[in-house]
């Protein structure tokens, strides 16, 4: 653990039932304490889902847009209500953007 402001390395410090670092040009870090670390990495570990589910790319394919003719779209599987039936194929032209369902 360094010293954000001048690189040297802090020295832990304790107060009460709190742990800190410290560094002898002034700063001080009062979060980090055990617990507090825990908390912070769980919350980072949530932020990062929530990214991956917004910003993943629908993967290309080569298919025809029954709209506009344009040659690839953006395609994803659904599960129809039943089970017992294969996964639905959407797909959503990369050009015009209109949706459809394969068949
Ligand atoms: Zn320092
Ligand atoms: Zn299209």
């Amino acid at each position: 653990m360094f010293c954000p402001k001048c690189g040297a390395m802090l020295k832990i410090k304790r107060e009460k039932n709190k742990k800190y670092f410290s560094c002898s040009c002034g700063y001080t870090n009062r979060d980090i304490g055990d617990v507090r670390l825990k908390e912070e990495v769980k919350r980072d570990d949530k932020a990062l889902d929530v990214v991956d589910d917004s910003s993943e790319p629908l993967p290309l394919t080569e298919e025809e847009c029954p709209k506009c003719g344009h040659r690839k779209a953006y395609y994803w599987l659904v599960q129809m209500r039943g089970g017992d039936e294969a996964d639905t194929k959407f797909f959503r032209c990369e050009q015009c953007k209109y949706t459809w369902r394969e068949n």
